[in-house]
């Protein structure tokens, strides 16, 4: 049978008969979305009819979405927060889930400063590696030929520990890397990286990085598309050539590995890959001597059709950056997920990134959405919808059930309803609840810097000053990005004001206050750059709140935005800056969890 009748769908036709079948299957999801979740909601609630939490809400083994919905309550990791510590003490009873945690998920969303825990079970894995599966079949629906050459892909493990009850906590990236789905692939032209495993699952962020630029650089000639998870990351891997081209040229040209690169089986794996190529080190430095950076990937790497990254949500700040070096190629975002569960799937994945819609992929978990009213802080729970029900143009909260035991979970993903692909809907990531502040995968909410500010602050008790007024700014014009965070003093005593020292000291202390993502960005992964402090004239607020003012704000409502982003603000801002302060060394940060 010809593979474009075996698809009569609106994806086809697809590239070959594996992408038909995954193509094939995307159709039945979507096509049969509320009957798969019913199923899907029933399987859960079957299987873990005997955990310790459903007998609490007395389910009954019910499972039926009305029964559920009326007795399970809506929660966040907070009210989740003494069963997982129980679990992660070493409970092995079924608490939340029948099949045993086999791991924790640390997600990049904090709680009390620290990750928070996702319990997770063996057969999540297959799930992820299902939605994964999906992803090359539908990009060879809009670009011909990936199966010509490799994709150069920025991938990295982060450090891991082990809870007081012995179970491993990690990103889920890191678990997945590490794992046998992905350690042991079946080779599949599609999916060809120029990156080694050995590289990729290098714990040192420099060699893991550096090998896997050499590597690239070695196979530019083979290199189709460029990526990285987050456009962050992708940024980062080109401001590490611009730092280390130098020393990567020379080891292509003498075909010797840079004696900085230790891990023994990392240099074994190179030592068979490098050889001595003269005429491709002169290419390279040649390229990258020139003052201009402008279209460095497809100089470096000319066939390249486009940018494998994520560039929706908070990572949107990295699109001129990207489009710079670039020039302007494509960027592809993929897919949707998270720690607690891997959601969907981008289904026209060469739109504009303004036009980027995730279609939530029914078979993963149990979704339910919580209407977001942005004129009020709190949603009320009863105003959830099926997946099937949500309309297009309304914002929901993402209200989560997984097979590995979270009932009800608000996930904290604010998205808009775009349409529909048959009966399953697509949605605009709109935002994350709370976020403030985000270089990388950081997220900083608006307590969390109060807090840093205040314990700043009490460095400049003793000059009789105190921090009247402040806002803050993701900086990404420098990279890595940094936090800018704008302070109007009051100096009572004019003679004995803080130094310049203090003042460093105080971006320091506001580091040591943020959260243990933040930390690790800036100590282990290098992904964040120094905080910065900028002091600004007395009477700064004020203007600041006139400005809202002649724009239309009421004087009655008006509150100090605690981060900005509109250009005419910085501009007023910055042109009322006295000084401006860096924190003069890394913050302190260990992979123990400090609860
Ligand atoms: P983590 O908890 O560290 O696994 O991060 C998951 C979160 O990253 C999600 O809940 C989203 O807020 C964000 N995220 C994941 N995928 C995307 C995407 N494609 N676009 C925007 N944000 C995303």
């Amino acid at each position: 049978m010809a593979v474009d009748s075996v698809l009569s769908s609106p994806l086809g036709p697809p590239a070959c008969e594996k992408d038909a079948k995954a193509l094939q299957f995307i159709e039945e999801m979507t096509r049969n979305a509320d009957a798969v979740q019913q199923r899907v909601l029933d399987e859960i609630l079957t299987r873990n009819s005997q955990t310790e939490y459903l007998k609490r809400f007395k389910l009954d083994g019910v499972s039926d979405r009305e029964t559920f919905k009326s007795r399970i309550p809506v929660v966040t990791y907070e009210d989740l927060q003494p069963e997982i510590q129980r679990i992660a003490n070493g409970d092995r009873s079924p608490i939340l889930s029948a099949h045993p945690i086999s791991e924790f998920l640390t997600s990049s969303g904090t709680s009390a400063g620290e990750r928070k825990l996702m319990p997770t079970i063996k057969e999540e894995l297959d799930r992820r590696q299902l939605l994964y599966s999906l992803l090359m079949p539908v990009m060879n629906l809009y670009v011909p030929g990936l199966d010509k050459g490799k994709g150069l892909y920025f991938l990295f493990i982060k450090s891991e520990t082990k809870t007081p009850g012995g179970l491993l906590a990690r990103p889920v990236l890191t678990s997945y890397y590490k794992s046998e789905h992905f350690k042991s692939r079946p080779h599949d032209p599609y999916n060809v990286y120029t990156s080694p495993n050995e590289a990729i699952l290098c714990a040192d962020s420099f060699q893991s990085m550096y090998t896997q630029m050499l590597c690239g650089l070695y196979e530019r000639e083979q290199v189709l598309r460029l990526g990285a998870v987050f456009a962050s990351g992708l940024v980062r891997a080109i401001r590490f050539l611009q730092l280390h081209w130098p020393q990567l040229a020379h080891d292509i040209r003498t075909g010797t590995l840079n004696p900085q690169i230790t891990n023994l089986s990392l240099c074994e794996r190179m030592g068979k890959l490098m050889r001595p190529n003269p005429e491709l080190a002169d290419f390279v430095a040649g390229e990258c001597c020139k003052e201009n950076w402008e279209g460095i990937i497809t100089r470096i790497w000319p066939k390249t059709k486009y940018l494998d990254v994520i560039v929706t949500g908070a990572m949107a700040q990295y699109i001129p950056t990207l489009d710079y070096y670039s020039g302007g190629l494509p960027k592809a975002c993929t897919m949707y997920a998270a720690s607690e569960c891997y959601f969907g799937l981008n289904l026209n994945p060469m739109c504009k990134p303004s036009e980027v819609s995730y279609t939530i992929m029914p078979n993963m978990g149990y979704f339910e959405f919580l209407l977001h009213d942005s004129t009020t802080t709190n949603s009320s729970p009863t105003n959830l919808v099926d997946l099937v029900d949500v309309e297009v143009g309304k914002e929901y909260e993402l209200v989560i059930t997984t097979y590995a035991g979270l009932y009800r979970y608000r996930v904290g993903d604010i998205l808009r309803v775009t349409g529909f692909h048959n009966s399953a809907p697509q949605f605009h990531f709109v935002r994350r609840k709370n976020v403030l502040l985000s270089i990388d995968s950081d997220k900083t909410d608006e307590a969390e810097l109060q807090k840093a500010v205040e314990n700043a602050s009490k460095l400049l008790r003793e000059f009789n000053t105190s921090v009247v007024e402040y806002t803050s700014y993701a900086d990404t014009k420098t990279i890595p990005g940094h936090y800018v965070i704008y302070w109007e003093l009051l100096m009572k005593d004019l003679k004995n004001s803080p130094s310049d020292e203090v003042l460093n000291k105080c971006c320091l202390a506001m580091e040591e206050s943020l959260n243990t993502v933040y930390r690790q960005g800036r100590v282990a992964c290098n992904s964040i750059g120094p905080l910065e402090i900028r002091v600004v004239k007395n009477g700064t607020f004020e203007e600041l709140m006139d400005y809202a003012i002649s724009r239309g704000a009421s004087i009655n409502q008006y509150k100090v935005p605690r981060c900005v982003n509109f250009a005419p603000i910085l501009e007023l801002l910055d042109s009322r800056v006295m000084s401006s302060h860096f924190s003069p060394s890394l913050p302190q940060w260990t992979p123990e969890r400090r609860r």
